[in-house]
């Protein structure tokens, strides 16, 4: 972890250097979309973990709303589509991380609260502004595809204009291939295998967390959840165990919500030492009552002995 870390650093200043010119000579938005990788960036792990977003519904000007990306061999797959989603995939691409908002092309939503699918009018339209032909792949708990299908209905004047006023947007690319889909094995390609599993997201009829196999790397990430024995099986000594968690208590009626919804730092401790992940990463991190990320490792390491991170926007993890 130490040396993919180091080596993380080098890429960045390399690609850092190199956006910079980049960006002095390209104005307009068109051409940094085709701008071309990095070179450095060829050597990049085959499998990366970036977090686009790792907030919750609160506007903290420093976090943007819960977004994950998987990059496999230079493919991005997005878990979560929180507010900055594709705005964010650009920041992404200034510190090492080979991927174009065009290149967005398939995402997985872990369920419908608002926070996780704000950035989904984004991720459907903007890649296709930057050039994206192919539609997006979309899958999801029920009501994914109402979703999708109201938010296309939603911009429908945008759509028209971009086709038929002069814009010479493609015909393809804002068009949305939604899927609702249940428990299992959910998507294959020659990358990836995307598993499905249910977790206990309080009153939600339905919420997903998802297990992705690439490169003999397995990476789970657990969405919004209370403590639920599905994220220790799809993890079962996962490399990566990407998992929320809030820190504190207070006598508010709010915490009864949280107690429902969400997992604490303790009980998410006493979950990874069960699912006995390599890393595990804390993200969409809650902080009741001024408690901090020191309050929140202590609390996970009462239970899990294993490697703790707590993710920032635009951290990068290599499984
Ligand atoms: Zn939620
Ligand atoms: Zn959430």
């Amino acid at each position: 972890m130490q040396r993919s870390l180091a080596f993380l650093v080098l890429v960045c200043v390399q690609v850092l250097l190199l956006g910079i010119a980049s960006d002095a000579a390209g104005a307009n938005a068109a051409d940094a979309s085709n701008a071309p990788a990095a070179q450095a960036e060829n050597h990049a792990a085959p499998v990366q973990v970036v977090f686009l977003g790792t907030g919750t519904p609160a506007p903290d000007p420093d976090t943007q709303g819960p977004a994950n990306m998987v990059v496999v061999d230079g493919k991005p797959y997005i878990v979560d589509a929180g507010t900055g989603v594709v705005r964010q995939t650009q920041a992404a691409y200034r510190v090492g991380i080979s991927i174009r908002p065009a290149q967005l092309d398939i995402a997985f939503i872990t369920h419908l609260h608002s926070d996780h699918t704000l950035g989904l009018a984004d991720l459907i339209l903007t890649p296709w502004v930057m050039h994206r032909t192919m539609p997006l792949e979309l899958y999801g708990p029920e009501g994914t595809k109402a979703m999708a299908e109201d938010l296309l209905r939603a911009y429908r004047q945008d759509i028209h204009i971009r086709l038929t006023g002069g814009e010479g947007a493609n015909a393809t690319g804002y068009k949305v291939d939604a899927h609702d889909i249940q428990p299992g094995v959910i998507y294959q390609d020659d990358k990836v295998k995307v598993t499905a599993f249910k977790v206990k997201h309080g009153t939600w009829p339905e919420a997903l967390g998802y297990r992705f196999d690439a490169d003999g790397k397995s990476i789970v990430f657990s969405g919004d959840t209370r403590p639920t024995e599905s994220v220790v099986q799809a993890c079962h000594g996962c490399d990566v165990l990407v998992h929320e968690a809030y820190v504190g208590d207070s006598k508010d009626a709010w915490m009864v919500y949280m107690r429902k919804f969400h997992t604490s730092a303790s009980e998410l401790g006493e979950i990874a030492a069960r699912a006995k992940p390599k890393l595990l990463v804390v993200t969409h991190e809650g902080y009741v009552d001024g408690t901090s990320e020191a309050d929140m490792l202590a609390d996970i390491r009462k239970s899990f002995k294993g490697e703790v991170k707590i993710a920032h926007d635009l951290d990068v993890v290599t499984p």
